[in-house]
Parts: structure tokens; C-alpha cells; sequence
């Protein structure tokens, strides 16, 4: 029987392996492609265990096989990609099945947009939501531990997840959750590979403790390796596996259903606005704006500018017509500046958020005037419809590029390190050096007050000499990020492009505590490997797409 045979027969989910479906789900938006074999569609939790089952009874047999998951298919990292069996959640697991005071329960397959309208029903929000929360899912959003423009106040998914409905590497079907002592006790005690997942993670938590609580990075957000330091709570004495599957990008378990806490989010909004042209008092500013506690602080920088001034009737043209003509009048300014060679190297966007207009205003003023002394130009946008277009030119940049530049393809490779915001004067100017290596046209914007950058260059992914410069640069960049005391990724995780990097990231017995992580939950491998443990840099070379 062939593989397609013998998983059909074993799901009621539907299969595919024509040439257009496979094509379709060999790319994400990263710089890689791989073509999988088979595409399966599961109906619900009991199918995703009989595909898994399946996939381990063929595996015992010594045939090579595989399964990795994929929500929206949006990851930068190359994470949903497979030579072998993929399995998409979008089509049938896409509820969201309750909401409730200040939670939700949802399945992977739910889009972030439709997930959004259901909990903002009852005023809630999940606000670790991506800057792609319009084309991404929940599956991948927990995955990826991802995180957004409100994480600098709220953090990210992995503080909100509650619950999670998983499929292990044999089939079987449970809940992960925060247990107490008790509870621990009686899980380590079952038969099985749940059991076996039990005992041997606490034995590898409490043996390897101060090994796992010093590799922790030490900056505010990290989505590299496995969060084996969030697994055991000692203040409230509980263990919980929920916390170790967020961020595991689907090497451990399969997730099929999560129960996620939600947030009130505070009505008003008023930004400051700063515009550098100086990159030295960097730190200062964001040293000075972060006593003030804004729910984000974000950046972009002038190449960002001036393509969005570029690509203006592009970006009005997906509006509404009332909508365009009114934010077309209020980027006059900005083009105004483009025109006169004025743009500054970073527009810095402060956002607070309070109970009332009144307050939300009084702090963004406030955080303004601690920085009167530095005579930098500023503007306060004093509520969210006066911040809307330095909101569209943030969100909207790397989607401007995808889309507008023929050709050429925005390729995430050093997308999304993180460094301590007190070292940008040293950082910065080593970056910019570096990146003047080369002859690339990139943007960077970013997540300025957690240190969290994302750099996507435009490269026309046909050539070898794109693929040579990824090679080259990539570990250059990171490098340099680890000298400064940063991780490679905060919030769009390892996948294909990163999990190399993970042993000069965190060390030798680091990555062999991940090796063992993965082979106590999937000793057969069956989960897409590659991606967190045993990805190598020939798996980078082999794996870049020559297609735009
Ligand atoms: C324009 C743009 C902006 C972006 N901005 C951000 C951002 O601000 N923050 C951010 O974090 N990311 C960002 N991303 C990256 C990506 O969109 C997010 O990480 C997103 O959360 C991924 O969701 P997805 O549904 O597309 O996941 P997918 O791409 O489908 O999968 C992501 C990973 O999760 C695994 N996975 C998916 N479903 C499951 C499941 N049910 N069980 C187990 N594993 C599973 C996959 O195997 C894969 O490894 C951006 C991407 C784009 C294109």
C-alpha cells in the first residue's frame, strides 16, 4: 500500500498529493522550500491521533516518515515546511469554541482575525497578537510563542496559555496544564509515553536546574530553543508541560486544542512621536520613554519611510475610499520630506494606553517633556485616529515590500534578533557596518523598547549569489548579536534558518538538554525534525528556494 493509502484509510480527514496542493504547501514566507509528499486535512483531535499513530506504527517499521504541523502557513523561519507528510489545521480545526470571562478555548485552525472578533464580543483580547494577526492562526501563534506590538507591556503567548489538548508522538491523546505536587505524582505514576514524559522531564529539570535558569537569555523576549526554565513554577510549586509546547514549533506534540487567557484591553490611546536622526541618543530615549510604561514602543527607519511614501497609492488603494482619501491628506508631511531629502534615520512611536482620554494624553506629554533637553523633533497624536498612519506604516512595511518590488523577494534571515536596548550605541553602528558589506536594499523596523529588530532584506532568490550572502551574513549578524548579550529570535523562532545557530546561542549542554527534551517526548523522530534539534547549515544551503 502506498503512504497516501495507508493514511487515508487511517483518518476521515481528507489527504492530497496533487502536484498544485503540494506546490502550494512547500513554501511559507520564508527563504525556504520544501515539497511534501502528502498534504492531510484532520476533522478533529481523534484524527490527528490516528494520523500520528499511523505515522509511528510506519516509523517502527523503519520507513521514513514524518508529520508536521501547519496553521496559516505564515512562519519566516521555514517551521511548516516538510519533505514529508504536513498536516494543515485550517480547513476542518478552525473553531473557536468558547469565550468566556477573561479566556478562550480555541482550536489551532482558527484564524487570529476570526479568533479576535468572537473574544472582542466580550471586550477581550489576546495581546500577544502578531503584526501578522490578519493572515496567521492560533496554532501558529502559540507555536511560535509569538509575540507583537503590545508584548513590551503584556509579553508574549506563552503568558497566556492556560491549557492545551495535545496529540503525542505515539497517538495518544491529553491535556497539558499547570499541575501541583500531587498531581505530578499520580501523571509520573501512569504507564505509557505520558508517563515516561513526566518522570523523565522533572528528573532533566531538577537535575540540570542552575545549567537551565542561567542559559535563560537575558533579554525581555525569546522564542529560540525550548523555555525549559518556564516549565517548573518554584514560587507555586507547579510543573507545568503546557509552557515547554508553546514555542516548540510542533517538534514535541501536536496541538489540537488551547484554552488561553485574555485581557481587557485599556480603551484609550495616545502616542509619542520622535524622530531621530541621531542614532547615539537612542538609548537615552528609550531609557527615559520606558519609565512611562508604554503598552508598545516601536520603530521604523528611513528606507521604511520612504518606501511607504513610495508605494502610497498601493497601500490607500486596499481601503476603504472615505478612509484613503482622508489618511492620503494626513502623509502630505511625509512626502513633503521625501521630496526635500528630510527623512530621519528613525521614527520612534511611544503608545500609552489608559482608562480615560484624559490620562492616556497626560502620559505621552509627560514622557515627552523628560526628553526636552535632547531638542529632538516630536509630535503627540493624541488619540488612535491621529497615530493611524504611523500605525499602517509600521504594520505594513514588510507587506509593501512583498508586494511591490517585482522580482525581488523580502527574505527573512536576520529577521528578528533581540539585544539589550542599553547597548544600541556600540550595537548599531557594528550592525550598520556590517550590513554595508553588501549591496542590499532592506528595512528595518521593530520592536524598540524590548531590543527586538526585524531586518527583512530584498533579494532575488534565483541567483546563488543571494543564497551565498544569506550564508555569509547571517552568521555574521549573529555573532555579533550573542557578543552583545542578545538572542537570535524573539518572537519568529528557529525552524530551518536558526536551529543551527542554537549551540552558539546557548551552549553545548544547553543543546544537548534540548536533544533530550525532544527524544523523551518523540523518540522516533516523528515530529518535524530538524527544526529545534539536529538542524544543521547544509539543511540552510539545501533548503533556499530558487524561485521568487
Ligand atoms: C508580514 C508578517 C509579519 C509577521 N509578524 C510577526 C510578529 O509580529 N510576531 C510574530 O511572532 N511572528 C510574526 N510573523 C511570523 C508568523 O506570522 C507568526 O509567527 C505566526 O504566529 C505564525 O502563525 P501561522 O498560523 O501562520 O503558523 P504556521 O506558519 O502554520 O506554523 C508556525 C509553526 O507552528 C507549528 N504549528 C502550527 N500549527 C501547529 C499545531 N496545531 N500544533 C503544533 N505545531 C503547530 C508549525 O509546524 C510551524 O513550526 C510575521 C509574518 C509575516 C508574513
Amino acid at each position: 500500500m502506498s503512504l497516501r493509502d495507508d493514511i487515508a484509510k487511517a483518518i476521515n480527514g481528507d489527504v492530497a498529493d496533487d502536484e498544485a496542493t503540494l506546490k502550494a504547501m512547500s513554501r511559507d514566507t520564508s527563504v525556504f522550500e520544501r515539497k511534501p509528499t502528502l498534504v492531510v486535512y484532520p476533522k478533529d483531535a481523534g484524527d490527528v491521533g490516528n494520523l500520528v499513530h499511523a505515522v509511528h506504527a510506519l516509523k517502527e517499521t523503519g520507513e521514513d516518515v514524518s508529520v508536521t504541523a501547519r496553521s496559516a502557513g505564515t512562519d519566516m523561519s521555514g517551521g511548516p515546511l516538510t519533505t514529508s507528510i504536513v498536516a494543515v489545521f485550517t480547513k476542518y480545526m478552525n473553531k473557536v469554541l468558547e469565550v468566556g470571562d477573561g479566556y478562550a478555548v480555541t482550536e489551532p485552525g482558527a484564524f487570529y482575525r476570526d479568533f479576535e472578533k468572537e473574544t472582542l464580543k466580550k471586550n477581550l483580547i489576546l495581546p500577544s497578537y502578531p503584526a501578522s494577526r490578519e493572515i496567521a492562526a492560533m496554532g501558529g501563534i502559540l507555536s511560535n510563542n509569538s509575540g507583537g506590538e503590545r508584548t513590551l507591556e503584556y509579553g508574549k503567548t506563552e503568558k497566556y496559555v492556560e491549557e492545551l489538548e495535545v496529540v503525542l508522538s505515539d497517538g495518544t491523546q491529553t491535556t497539558f496544564k499547570a499541575l501541583g505536587p500531587d498531581e505530578l505524582d499520580a501523571k509520573q505514576k501512569q504507564p505509557g509515553l505520558e508517563g515516561d514524559i513526566y518522570r523523565r522531564m522533572k528528573n532533566l529539570i531538577i537535575d540540570n536546574r542552575e545549567a537551565i535558569m542561567s542559559a535563560r537569555p537575558k533579554v525581555s523576549k525569546n522564542s529560540a530553543g525550548y523555555s525549559l526554565w518556564d516549565v517548573f513554577d518554584m514560587e507555586n510549586g507547579t510543573f507545568n508541560l503546557a509552557k515547554l509546547i508553546c514555542g516548540s514549533q510542533g517538534t514535541l506534540a501536536l496541538v489540537t486544542k488551547m484554552k488561553l487567557r485574555l485581557v481587557t484591553p485599556q480603551p484609550h490611546r495616545s502616542m509619542l512621536v520622535v524622530f531621530l536622526s541621531d542614532l547615539n541618543t537612542l538609548p537615552e530615549i528609550v531609557k527615559r520613554v520606558l519609565k512611562f510604561n508604554p503598552e508598545s514602543f516601536e520603530s521604523y527607519d528611513d528606507h521604511t519611510f520612504k518606501l511607504a511614501v513610495q508605494f502610497l497609492p498601493q497601500m490607500l488603494s486596499q481601503m476603504g475610499l472615505a478612509r484613503a482619501i482622508r489618511l492620503g491628506f494626513s502623509f502630505l508631511p511625509e512626502v513633503g520630506l521625501v521630496l526635500k531629502g528630510g527623512v530621519p534615520k528613525l521614527v520612534l512611536m511611544a503608545e500609552f494606553s489608559e482608562d480615560t482620554h484624559e490620562q492616556a494624553l497626560k502620559v505621552a506629554q509627560e514622557a515627552r517633556a523628560v526628553l526636552a533637553d535632547l531638542h529632538l523633533p516630536t509630535r503627540i497624536n493624541v488619540d488612535e485616529r491621529a497615530s493611524e498612519k504611523y500605525w499602517i506604516v509600521r504594520r505594513e512595511s514588510f507587506a509593501l515590500l512583498r508586494k511591490n518590488l517585482k522580482g525581488l523577494y523580502a527574505s527573512p534571515f536576520i529577521d528578528d534578533f533581540v539585544v539589550p536596548p542599553e547597548t544600541y550605541p556600540q550595537f548599531l553602528p557594528e550592525l550598520y557596518s556590517l550590513l554595508g558589506n553588501y549591496k542590499l536594499v532592506y528595512t528595518i523596523a521593530g520592536h524598540i523598547g524590548n531590543g527586538n529588530f526585524h531586518i527583512i532584506p530584498l533579494m532575488d532568490l534565483t541567483k546563488d549569489e543571494s543564497h551565498d550572502i544569506i550564508l555569509e551574513l547571517a552568521p555574521k549578524v549573529y555573532e555579533l548579536v550573542i557578543k552583545y548579550g542578545g538572542t537570535t529570535t524573539g518572537e519568529h523562532n528557529d525552524g530551518i534558518i536558526r536551529t543551527p545557530y542554537l549551540s552558539q546561542l546557548f551552549g553545548d549542554k544547553m543543546v544537548a538538554l534540548f536533544a533530550e527534551t525532544k527524544n523523551i517526548f518523540d523518540p522516533l523522530n516523528i515530529f518535524n525534525p530538524g527544526k529545534k534539534v539536529g538542524g544543521t547549515f547544509a539543511d540552510i544551503k539545501e533548503s533556499m528556494t530558487h524561485h521568487v
